[in-house]
C-alpha cells in the first residue's frame, strides 16, 4: 500500500537537508525564474552537469517589481513551512535576509483580528516568521540560486518545447536584447529535463497539444479577488505595530475582508486592504484611507492617516484560484516537470503561493533522489505534486466556499468540512494546543488530514459543547 497523503506530505515538507549530491543527468533547463524555477534550479544543480534558467526579464533585475511577476507590488507573506524550506535549500537564509534589513516581528507587535475581535492566543509556537516584501524575498533567493556554480542564467523568452518521440528533449527560445525586444532567430536548448516555472499563465498546455499531447485539465474557484497595498515610512510616533492581519468573513452583517500590515525591510510598512467581488479598493489615496480608517482595526487607520506614504497606492485583481491536474493526465511526456504557480494558483490571501513553490522543489528533490529513469514521465513527481497541492487547495478553497459570490465546486463531504472547520476556528480561540494544529496546517507545515484525526476532533467537539454550556 502507497504510502498515506499526510505521511508523504511530511517527507516532502521535512527540514532535515539532503547531504548527497547524486548527478543523473547532463542538463536541466527550467523555464521562468521566479520563485518556483529559482528553487527548482537550487534542487537540479545537485542532479545535473548543468542547470539552465531562462528567464524573460533577465538576471539584472534588483529588488524592485518587475514585469515578469506584476504581484510583487503586494503584500507576500512567507508561511512558516516556506521559512523552514528555504532554510533547508540556503541554510542560513533566514540570518542573511535579517541582516540585509528583514523583519523577525515582536510577538507584542504582532496583531491578529478575526471578524473585529482580537485574537489574544498567541500564534503557534515556531519561529518567528520572516518579513519582507516579495521583490526583496525573490531578490534573495536569485543571488543564493545564482552562486552555484553550475547554474547558468538566460535572457530569453521561452517560446516552446522540442519533442523526440514521447520525450521533451529541449526547449527553443528567443534570446531577449532589451527588457522586451526578443531577437528574430531562436534557439535551442539541449536537456534532459525540463522544467515549466512561468507561472498561473504559462502556455506549457498550448505547446503540448499543438504536439498532440493532452492539455492538463484545468480546476477554478472564482474568487473575484481585489488587493490594493501601499508602502509607508515606519515610524514609532505613528504606530509600534510589527505585522497586523485582519479577517472578516461574510455573515451577520458583516462583509467578507481582509488587510494586513507588516513592516519590512527599509524601514517601511506595506499595507494592504482588499476585498471582494464589487467591493474594490480604487487606485485613489483618499478612498485607500477611508477604508484603513473605516473598515479595519485602528492601526490601519492610524498610519493611513498620519503615517507618510511612499508612492502610490497599488491595486491588483485575481479572478480565480485555478489548478492543472498533470497527474491526472493518462499520456504525459518524458523529460517534463512542472512547479509552482504553473500547477496551481491559490487564493493569494492565505499566503500559500511561494511556499508551495518551495515544497514542489523540495518534491522534485524527493524525487530525482529515487535515480529515476528519466525517459519515462514523471508520474512519481507529479504525485507529489498533487500531494502538495492538494493540501493548499483544500484550506483555501473550503475557505472561499464561505463568500457569498462563491457558487462552487463543492467538494464531496462539504456540508461536515465546513461544520467541523467552523467549529475548530471557534474553538482556537481558547485552546492553545487547537490553535497549534491549526497553525501547523494554514502554515503548511502539517497536512489537513491531520485535523481529523480523532483526538482533534473529540477536543474541538469538547470545545464548542463547553461554549455553548457557558
Ligand atoms: C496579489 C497577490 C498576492 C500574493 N500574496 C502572496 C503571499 O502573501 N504569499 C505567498 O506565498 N504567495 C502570494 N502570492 C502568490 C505568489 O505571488 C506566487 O505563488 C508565486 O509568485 C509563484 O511563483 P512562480 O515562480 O510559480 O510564478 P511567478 O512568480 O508568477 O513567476 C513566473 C516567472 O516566469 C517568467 N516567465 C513567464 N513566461 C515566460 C516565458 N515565456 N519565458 C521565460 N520566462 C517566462 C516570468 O517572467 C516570471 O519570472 C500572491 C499572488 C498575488 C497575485
Amino acid at each position: 500500500m502507497p504510502p498515506s497523503s499526510s505521511r508523504q506530505f511530511a517527507e516532502i515538507s521535512t527540514s532535515l537537508r539532503p547531504t548527497d549530491a547524486m548527478v543523473i543527468m547532463r542538463r536541466a533547463v527550467v523555464l521562468g525564474g521566479s520563485m518556483a524555477g529559482l528553487l527548482a534550479a537550487r534542487v537540479l544543480s545537485d542532479h545535473a552537469d548543468e542547470v539552465v534558467i531562462i528567464e524573460r526579464d533577465g538576471s539584472e533585475v534588483g529588488d524592485e517589481v518587475r514585469p515578469g511577476v506584476p504581484q510583487g507590488s503586494q503584500v507576500h507573506a512567507l508561511l512558516p513551512a516556506g521559512q523552514v524550506q528555504l532554510e533547508r535549500w540556503f541554510p542560513g537564509f533566514t540570518k542573511e535576509a535579517v541582516a540585509a534589513g528583514a523583519v523577525l516581528p515582536r510577538p507584542e507587535r504582532v496583531q491578529l483580528h478575526l471578524n473585529g475581535a482580537r485574537r489574544h492566543l498567541p500564534p503557534p509556537t515556531g519561529n518567528p516568521p520572516l518579513v519582507t516584501t516579495r521583490p526583496f524575498l525573490e531578490a534573495m533567493v536569485r543571488r543564493r540560486t545564482m552562486a552555484l556554480d553550475n547554474i547558468r542564467f538566460v535572457h530569453g523568452r521561452a517560446e516552446g518545447l522540442v519533442f523526440d518521440g514521447d520525450r521533451v528533449v529541449a526547449a527553443r527560445y528567443l534570446p531577449m536584447t532589451g527588457p522586451d525586444t526578443p531577437n528574430a532567430e531562436p534557439i535551442t536548448e539541449a536537456a534532459d529535463l525540463v522544467v515549466d516555472a512561468m507561472g498561473r499563465s504559462s502556455r506549457l498546455g498550448d505547446w503540448l497539444s499543438e504536439n498532440g499531447w493532452q492539455r492538463p485539465p484545468m480546476r477554478r474557484m472564482p474568487i473575484k479577488l481585489n488587493y490594493a497595498t501601499a508602502l509607508f515610512a515606519r515610524d514609532e510616533q505613528v504606530s509600534d505595530v510589527d505585522v497586523v492581519v485582519s479577517q472578516t468573513n461574510a455573515g451577520n452583517g458583516r462583509v467578507a475582508r481582509i488587510g494586513g500590515i507588516n513592516a519590512v525591510e527599509g524601514n517601511r510598512w506595506i499595507m494592504l486592504v482588499a476585498g471582494y467581488a464589487d467591493d474594490r479598493p480604487s487606485r485613489d489615496t483618499a478612498d485607500f484611507i477611508a477604508r484603513c480608517r473605516n473598515d479595519f482595526p485602528d492601526a490601519f487607520g492610524a498610519i493611513a492617516e498620519k503615517g507618510r506614504m511612499i508612492g502610490d497606492v497599488v491595486t491588483y485583481h485575481q479572478a480565480d484560484s485555478r489548478r492543472r491536474d498533470f497527474h491526472e493526465l493518462e499520456r504525459l511526456p518524458a523529460g517534463l516537470v512542472v512547479a509552482g504557480d504553473a500547477v496551481a494558483s491559490f487564493n493569494p490571501v492565505y499566503g500559500q503561493g511561494m511556499t508551495s513553490a518551495t515544497l514542489h522543489a523540495s518534491g522534485l528533490s524527493s524525487y530525482l533522489r529515487t535515480n529515476p529513469d528519466l525517459r519515462l514521465p514523471a508520474r512519481e513527481y507529479f504525485e507529489k505534486v498533487r500531494i502538495v497541492a492538494d493540501a493548499a487547495w483544500q484550506v483555501s478553497t473550503t475557505a472561499d466556499l464561505g463568500l457569498p459570490h462563491v457558487d462552487g465546486p463543492y467538494p464531496p463531504g462539504y456540508g461536515f468540512i465546513s461544520w467541523f472547520g467552523n467549529r475548530l476556528l471557534a474553538a482556537t480561540f481558547s485552546d492553545p494546543v487547537l490553535n497549534q494544529r491549526l497553525g501547523a496546517v494554514t502554515g503548511m507545515v502539517a497536512h489537513p488530514s491531520s485535523l481529523v484525526r480523532p483526538s482533534t476532533m473529540l477536543r474541538t467537539i469538547r470545545a464548542s459543547l463547553f461554549s455553548r454550556a457557558a
